[in-house]
Parts: C-alpha cells; structure tokens; sequence
C-alpha cells in the first residue's frame, strides 16, 4: 500500500500547489511577484506526471519508421503475420506502458515490455514472473517492440518469427520505485546499469520489481526479475499457474489459436 499512498500523497499535494497559483490574486503587485516565484519553484519540482508529458512532447516529432525498431522489422515479414509494423511512436499518454504476453512459440514463454523512450523493451522470462521474493527469474533481453504490440493478441504464422500463439496475459502502466523528479530519467539510467527498480500496477501482477542484469551478451543479455518485498508479495503464490485467460479477451491460449471469438463478445 505504501506506494500507492505515496502516489496519492504526491497528487493531493500537486493538486493543493496548484491551487496557490491559480487563486486569484487580491490585486497586489507584490503578490504576483509571490506567485511567480512560487510557480517557478513548482516547475523544478515537476511532478512525474509533467515530467513524462513533456518528455512525450518532445520525442513526439519523431514520425514514420523510427530507426529504433530496426532489428524488429528485421526479423518480420509484415505480408505473413499480423504483428504490427510500428510504424509510430504513440507516447501521447502520461503513464509508461507494461504489458505481459503469453507466447507458446517453439517454448513456451512470457514477454515483459516495459515502456522506454517510445518502445517496449523486451524481456522473454521463460517462466513468467512471480509474486514471492525467493523466487528469480530468468529474463533474456529482446529486441525492441512497438508500442502498438501492447494490444496484439492472436497466432503468428508457423514459419515466422516468433510462430505461435500470443495473448495478453497483463497490462497496465508502471513507474519509477521511489518518488523522483525526474522519473524518467532514474528508469533510462537503471536500464542502462542493469539495474532496472520499478513497480508494476497490472491487473495481476503488482508492487516494486526489479530486473538485475547478470550477462551482457552480444545479442541478448542476460538479466533477473525479482520480486521486492512489499504488500502484494503472495509466497508461494504461482500467479502464472493460477491465471490462464486473457486480461483482453477472457479467452485460453486454445480458444486464440482456434481462433474463437473474444469471450466477452460472444453473446452478440
Ligand atoms: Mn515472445
């Protein structure tokens, strides 16, 4: 809970400060001059929800086929699979995207994709993440994915990159470990180092990670995801065991591959 506490703390407290400056003024010069200091100060206090529209704003220029993706679109031939082709960076929204896929390619896997800079970063933990702090997994870095593969759902084609069947075992957004100003930034540097803190808020998986690189290897390095003790640790919980459907869709891996409607729908 301490978190999500420390979350609202910080919203209620943005909220309060920007209510100071939108007051009106009782007309004195020298309280507009108060205020301009006060707005200034709360600017380099930028709360991380600023912090991350303005980030947006700026890489938001980038258009058409960002060379980051590169190796992705290497790998695909976009005329046989339905994977998207990425063709923009949508980091419009505030919030830093997570998603969790259930892959059954030729092993079975899950694929960790962690909003940075306008891609997933990707991660195939071969037995998924778990809830209990005593338990590491093994994650192998991926290329980078667009962040339209965050609503993927489907088969790939046998024969393709990745052939089998994909579905979205979890979603929603996550954030720096600790409160910052500059969140961003701490999540890009501990990437970089290997040493990657963050809290998840999914609809099944939840509470701080973090990712600790063992390997650096040429093509995909070698790192570790870790449960941090906090309130939602669940030991001995298999959360990968227990939910088997679709957070999209209501669907097992089966009904994907068999192509069958979205549950939810199938009454229309
Ligand atoms: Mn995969």
């Amino acid at each position: 809970m301490a978190t999500t506490r420390a979350a609202t703390k910080k919203s209620a407290g943005k909220k309060s400060s920007a209510k100071k400056i939108a007051a009106p003024a009782p007309g004195a010069k020298k309280t507009a001059v108060k205020q301009a200091s006060v707005r200034k100060a709360s600017a380099n206090r930028a709360t991380l929800k600023k912090a991350s529209v303005k980030k947006s704003a700026g890489r938001s220029s980038s258009s058409g086929k960002p060379a980051a993706l590169a190796e992705y679109r290497r790998k695909r031939d976009f005329s046989l699979t339905a994977e998207p082709e990425g063709k923009t960076l949508d980091v419009k929204h505030q919030n830093l995207a997570f998603v969790i896929q259930k892959h059954a390619a030729s092993q079975l896997h899950f694929d960790l994709r962690l909003e940075l800079d306008g891609v997933m970063k990707s991660w195939a933990v071969p037995k998924g993440p778990s809830m209990d702090p005593a338990v590491k997994r093994l994650a192998m870095e991926v290329e980078d994915h667009p962040m339209e593969y965050n609503r993927f759902e489907g088969t790939i084609p046998a024969g393709q990159y990745g052939g089998g069947t994909v579905m979205l075992w979890d979603r929603g957004n996550y954030t720096y470990w600790q409160r910052d100003d500059d969140p961003v930034a701490r999540l890009r540097e501990g990437y970089q180092k290997g040493d990657f803190k963050f809290v998840l808020n999914g609809e099944r998986v939840k509470g701080s990670f973090v990712l600790v690189r063992t390997r650096r290897g040429e093509s995909k390095p070698q790192w570790l995801l870790i449960k941090h003790r906090d309130e939602f640790v669940r030991e001995g919980y298999d959360v990968v065991a227990e939910e088997t459907t679709s957070v999209e869709s209501g669907r097992t891996m089966d009904a994907i591959t068999s192509g069958k409607p979205h549950v939810w729908k199938s009454n229309r």
